[in-house]
């Protein structure tokens, strides 16, 4: 049991360690007063031990009144110095300047109060007393230090340094902290003493120094704006020279260049821009004895043991226990070989991560790590963490941003015209890359991130404004349909056309009639029937004696694509004149060589096919109408060359990604939209459950009593094999998976894999089994996510569901719920987070089906990072999270605003916005963008 003075000392330490922000102790420091009182007396033996105790308790009553945290660091050296008997109690009594603490009256004490309990003296390393660690340095500010000789130092324990100046000078030799010759001799004739024991310096350094350092009330608004009263040109040519190399800045040499070089960062643009990737907030770690499981943290710790662990199934885990002097924690890193000998006991380390419990105790998985940079602490209390490769340290990375900084940052002229800036409410562009790269405070921080978001989310829009404008600049050939048209075709179909799939073919045809290229996006969730509907634009090309074509991304894809279209052709009366064609990458030469020169004179009606349909060898009569099928599968150079295959087609992007509406007019801002938001009548909702893991077998069952009643199922694993850098303990590699679902638990099904390793002939021959019922169940990595239709599979399996983003998610359970059947989704996440509670996204899916609704909860959960999915969306991945509705509105009515006045940004208040989106989208401002 420690005592309750260790107990203390260990409080007291905490407290230095996080900032002195009296956070340790709920509800402040002070209340601790009188039950430690209580308990220290108990244990005290001697009067001066009472004495003691009185005036800690005392000193601790008064803490919580003090608001300044330099002077609560203070008051904090001085108790432990009380302690140590660094501080005798005399001394204290000198009255001190006005601005010091008030302390209670004194009780003079000579003799340290250095008495541990015999029984414990054994913990005293075996140098004994003379292996004294040296007592923490007195914190002062820089200046003071620098001026001050290095010895001997006034141990300004309690007083400010001006306070020490006002102490009799032999009073401040003889509390001399620094253990010169005097201080040892001292020291050895004492016994050991609690300093031995718990006083190493935990964190003493960094704190001592982020005290010092930190300023004292970080300001939670940034500065007003200031005048800019250069001229445009003067603006223009600070722009312009940032594109200049880094080696133009001071400091930076060609070697340092190029090894910036392999982190994109050329130019002084790119230092300036290259951000942190995150930011550890010293002040706000979190004690160890403080945490709970299933939180999102940092921590920071002295390593106290490294263990390397040899698992079941050749797993090789390191596990690694770090302490703070309140707490340990235990972290466990899988399968990352080269992490061995990355921790030395004694080393400090901060952990970012999730805790989890693990046999009880407080544990973290594969975390962030990072070691404690003392370089960085000591000039700051929120250390920027960049990009870093293996020869560039944090010092590097920090000397390259501090020399663009001190260079450039207060030079740089805002892009924006002052009216965007005022109506927008933005903080200042100099000031925010200042910030970006040196938050004075996490709120600042914010700030300057909504700042920067804006300017992607404006620049983006601006960007593909542009794009439309020159892409429709060139006229197509317009492909009126009568007013009998639709109904004809409706009449035709199996069953009646849903309100929304009707909107969508007039804006298709309101479109497609006019010599301006309709560039349209059709989004609907995954079974709302686009493919009729691209399949109507596709006949009003037909109707116009034009070609359609659509491209699809995968050819099990392009096959289905095919089949349902030739079927929805063939019940047209004119049905057998309209000839299609399939074309991917698997056509044999022959036919692929008949199919070519049928498109060419123009005898194919309808061509669909992989990426197949854009080379070069194929060539179209005339093209009236192209189709993509899930768009974002695509680069936007495909786009361009399905384009370029006619006369300025009518493009119809489809998409089953459900974005936001305010997001989509956004990244799509090019694009008219189209919405199916209504699901054909008749459908029913695949019923969802979150399982917990122990509820896998009854997951199975359930799965095997579908199977029986002659339907299939999917099981769904995140990743193909345990990759290096990736968290293997719990993930279920589907191939290993796969081998002991079809060896223990599924021994008499037929089983089929399906992983990214796979060749796409491999891929399509597992598919193609499925699809025929051959196999009952598929084993996937997500590969399995685009539009696979399989109506009879009427489960699946979902591990690992908190790894998914809800837009994947929501795809993936649309793999089922095609045909008649109910059908079910179970969602076994594998942390042991409580879902209720723990997962919100879960729930979301057990909740709702409907997937704009998921997408809207996902972009208020996480972002719009899993909603811009892979699309190269023009930058704005890295700041993906920080987009919100609120943002994304105002960009776009900025961006309508400037776009509406000056669609060439050619007047002057734009000339530094259009010299901005040429840096960042290139010369042509926006032209391969879209
Ligand atoms: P998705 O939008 O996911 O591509 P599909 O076009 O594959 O959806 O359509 C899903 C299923 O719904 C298909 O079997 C299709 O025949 C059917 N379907 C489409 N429209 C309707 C409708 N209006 N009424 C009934 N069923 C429809
Ligand atoms: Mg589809």
């Amino acid at each position: 049991m420690p005592s309750a003075l260790e107990k203390l000392v260990k409080i007291l330490k905490l407290e230095q360690n996080t900032g002195c922000q009296n956070k340790v102790v709920i509800g402040g420091l002070s209340g601790l007063s009188g039950p430690w009182s209580a308990e220290a007396h108990q244990q005290a033996k001697k009067p001066e031990h009472h004495a003691l105790v009185d005036e800690l308790s005392a000193i601790i009553s008064g803490y919580d009144d003090e608001p300044d945290a330099t002077l609560r660091a203070g008051i904090i050296r001085h108790m432990l110095g009380r302690i140590t008997g660094r501080i005798p109690a005399a001394v204290i009594a000198d009255p001190g300047p006005a601005d010091r603490p008030e302390l209670p009256p004194q009780t003079v004490q000579q003799t340290p109060l250095l008495a541990v309990a015999p029984t414990e003296r054994h913990h005293t390393s075996a140098g004994g007393s003379l292996n004294i660690a040296p007592p923490a340095p007195p914190v002062q500010n820089n200046d003071q230090a620098r001026r001050d000789p290095p010895r001997p130092r006034p141990a300004v324990a309690l007083p400010t340094a001006q306070g020490s100046a006002n102490v009799p000078t032999e009073i401040i030799a003889s509390r001399s902290s620094d253990p010169g010759p005097e201080a040892l001799h001292q020291a050895a004739e004492f016994q050991p003493t609690l300093d031995d024991l718990i006083l190493e310096p935990i964190f003493a350094p960094p704190s001592a120094a982020l005290i010092a350092a930190r300023p004292p009330r970080p300001p939670a608004r940034p500065p007003k704006r200031r005048r800019d009263n250069r001229t445009l040109d003067e603006k223009l040519s600070v722009l312009r020279a940032l594109t200049q190399p880094v080696t133009t800045l001071p400091g930076i040499g060609v070697k340092m260049a190029e090894k910036l070089a392999t982190l994109s960062m050329v130019t002084v643009d790119n230092a300036l821009h290259t951000f942190p990737r995150r930011y550890d907030d010293y002040t706000a770690m979190n004690p160890l004895a403080r945490l709970r499981p299933g939180e999102q943290i940092s921590a920071m710790g002295l390593v106290r043991s490294v263990a390397e662990i040899k698992g079941k199934r050749g797993i090789d885990a390191l596990r690694v226990v770090i302490e703070d002097g309140t707490g340990t924690l235990s972290v466990s890193f899988f399968n990352q070989p080269y992490l061995r000998g990355k921790f030395q006991r004694g080393t400090q380390v901060v952990f970012s991560g999730k805790t989890d419990l693990y046999l009880g105790r407080i544990s973290m998985t594969n975390p962030h790590w990072e070691y404690v940079d003392q370089e960085a602490l000591t000039t700051r209390a929120i250390v920027p963490v960049y990009p870093l490769t293996s020869s560039l340290s944090p010092a590097n990375m920090r000397r390259v941003t501090d020399a663009a900084l001190s260079t450039w940052a207060e030079k740089l002229p805002d892009p924006l015209p002052d009216s965007v800036l005022e109506r927008a409410d933005l903080a200042e562009y100099a000031w925010t890359i200042r910030q970006m790269h040196r938050p004075e405070s996490m709120t600042l921080l914010d700030v300057a991130r909504r700042r920067l978001t804006f300017d992607d989310l404006l620049l983006l829009q601006l960007g593909v404004l542009r794009n439309r404008q020159l892409w429709q600049a060139v006229p197509g050939d317009p492909l009126p349909i009568s007013d009998e048209w639709l109904p004809a075709f409706e009449a035709a179909l199996p069953y009646r056309l849903t309100n929304a799939q009707r909107k969508a073919l007039t804006d298709i045809r309101q479109d497609t009639a006019q010599t301006i290229p309709m560039n349209r996006l059709l989004q609907g969730d995954v079974g709302s029937g686009k493919t009729v509907v691209a399949t109507a634009a596709l006949l009003m090309a037909v109707a116009n004696d034009h070609q359609g074509a659509l491209m699809a991304p995968t050819s099990i894809l392009a096959e289905q694509h095919y089949r349902t279209i030739s079927r929805l052709v063939n019940m047209l009366p004119e049905g057998a004149s309209i000839r299609v064609r399939l074309l991917t990458g698997a056509t044999p030469a022959a036919e692929r060589a008949a199919i070519l020169s049928e498109v060419r004179e123009g005898r194919v009606a309808i061509l669909i096919g992989t990426h197949a349909i854009i080379e070069d060898t194929v060539q179209f009569a005339r093209l009236g109408v192209a189709v993509i099928d899930e768009q974002h599968r695509f680069g936007v150079e495909q786009r361009g060359r399905l384009r370029s295959k006619g006369s300025n087609p009518h493009l119809l992007i489809m998409t089953a990604t459900p974005i936001p509406r305010t997001l989509a007019l956004t990244i799509h801002a090019d694009l008219d939209l189209s919405v199916l938001d209504e699901l054909p009548p008749g459908r029913i909702p695949i019923e969802t459950r979150v399982l917990k893991i122990q509820e896998r077998e009854r997951a199975y069952s359930f799965v095997r009593a579908e199977i029986e009643q002659g339907r299939q199922a999917f099981i769904i694993y995140p990743l193909v094999e345990a990759s290096e850098r990736e968290a293997m303990s719990d993930v279920r590699s589907a191939t290993a998976e796969y081998e002991r679902l079809r060896t223990d638990v599924f021994p008499d099904l037929k089983l089929g894999l399906l992983h990214g390793r796979l060749s796409a002939t491999e891929k399509d021959a597992v598919m193609a089994a499925f699809s025929a019922g051959e196999t009952h169940i598929l084993v996937s990595t997500s590969v399995i996510e685009v539009g696979i239709d399989v109506p009879n599979a009427s489960a699946i399996i979902i591990e690992g569901a908190n790894r998914f983003g809800l837009a994947q998610l929501h795809q993936f359970r649309g793999r089922v719920g095609r045909g008649q059947q109910l059908s079910y989704c179970l969602l076994i996440p594998d942390d042991s987070a409580d879902p209720a509670i723990d997962n919100p996204r879960l729930l979301a899916m057990q909740n709702t089906t409907d997937g704009f609704e998921l997408a809207e909860i996902d972009w208020k959960l996480r972002g719009a990072g899993d909603l811009l999915g892979t699309r190269q969306s023009g930058g704005l991945d890295a700041m993906a999270e920080y987009i919100t509705p609120e943002l994304v509105e105002l960009a776009q009515h900025e961006a309508r605003a400037i776009y509406a006045d000056d669609p060439l940004l050619t007047l002057p208040e734009h000339a530094l916005l259009h010299e901005r989106l040429r840096q960042v989208y290139g010369e042509e401002a926006g032209t391969e963008l879209s």
